[in-house]
């Protein structure tokens, strides 16, 4: 699986008009140009779990995830790509009778077979007698949780922050579920990284619940260690909810960097960090590092170009 040694995320210089006016340096890092298919953090997260399931040599690959999942998308194409079967079990009984999103379309053609659940079951998605009545179901495939979220999910996050180089006075990314955060804080720690803070942007509402899931997700000497917390003021109104002034500062960002964000994770982040920049909360001088965990695939399956700015 020579794909791992040539992940390709190189790290850029956002200088503009606001990082100059507040003296603050900020560093994107590139997740999104790490493969043309398995984009994003959904890469990092996949990367041991398909390694695992191959070693065990599960007859597929399972998940969840809503209709417009990168999760999905990305586990469908690394079924594709690594020759293993993919189930999807997905939210929303009432999308069987409707035909399929873009999103699923792709999914489908990269051979996953889809099964819908009502929001009742998908709600049991973590439930051992769920995941046994799964297993009893669909033989012995590998079974991962939503977005990929599992120990192996933030081992493999962990390596976003391995090639960095150097310390900074924050880390920044998008959290659904925690889960990426969670390998970004495992990360700082393991490279002695201990100066830098690490922030999440909650993009749901609510967000309230990812500390401890997070904290649930890492040994306790390295939630301890790190200093990080979760932002949950940039969400918007919810999951994919998105307003004009977001809009607008994407293609701001887009026309001053040339760099496409998504409205629905790294684009809410990315503006929480400038916002943050505009009141103060960085001292001058502060050197950021935002990671880019892609999503911009997604949102062009979604609803043509203009879901990416
Ligand atoms: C899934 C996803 C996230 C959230 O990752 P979690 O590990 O679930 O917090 C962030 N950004 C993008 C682009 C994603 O697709």
């Amino acid at each position: 699986m020579d794909i791992w040694t040539t992940i390709k995320s190189p790290v850029q210089s956002l200088e503009d008009e606001i990082t100059r006016e507040h003296d603050i340096s900020v560093h994107i890092k590139r997740e999104d140009l790490n493969h043309s298919e398995i984009i994003g953090n959904k890469l990092r997260k996949l990367k041991y779990n398909l390694i695992e399931a191959k070693q065990q040599r599960a007859s597929a690959l399972l998940s969840f995830g809503g209709a417009y999942s990168n999760h999905i998308l990305a586990l469908s194409a690394a079924g594709r790509i690594f020759n293993i079967p993919t189930i999807g079990i997905i939210r929303g009984e009432e999308l069987l009778k409707a035909p399929l999103n873009p999103v699923l379309q792709q999914a489908k053609l990269n051979g996953m077979d889809l099964h819908f659940v009502s929001r009742e079951s998908y709600k049991r998605r973590a439930q051992a007698n769920y995941l046994v009545s799964l297993q009893e179901r669909f033989g012995d495939c590998y079974i991962m949780p939503e977005g990929g979220s599992n120990q192996l999910g933030v081992q493999g996050a962990a390596e976003i922050v391995e090639d960095i180089g150097s310390d900074y006075d924050a880390i920044a990314c998008a959290c659904g579920t925690g889960g990426t955060l969670a390998g970004i804080i495992k990360g700082v720690c393991t490279q002695g990284f201990l100066s830098s803070k690490v922030i999440g942007f909650s993009v749901l509402k609510g967000g309230g619940f990812l500390r401890n899931d997070i904290e649930n997700m890492l040994p306790e000497d390295i939630s301890t260690r790190v200093s990080w917390h979760v932002n949950t003021d940039y969400h918007l109104g919810g999951y994919a909810r998105s307003n004009t002034t977001l809009i607008d500062f994407l293609q701001w960002f887009k026309a001053t960097h040339q760099i496409e964000l998504d409205t629905i994770y790294t684009g809410k982040m990315v503006y929480g960090i400038y916002d943050l920049i505009q009141s103060g909360f960085f001292k001058k001088g502060s050197r950021l590092l935002l990671i880019h965990t892609g999503g911009t695939q997604t949102a062009k399956l979604m609803m043509g170009n203009d879901a990416t700015i």
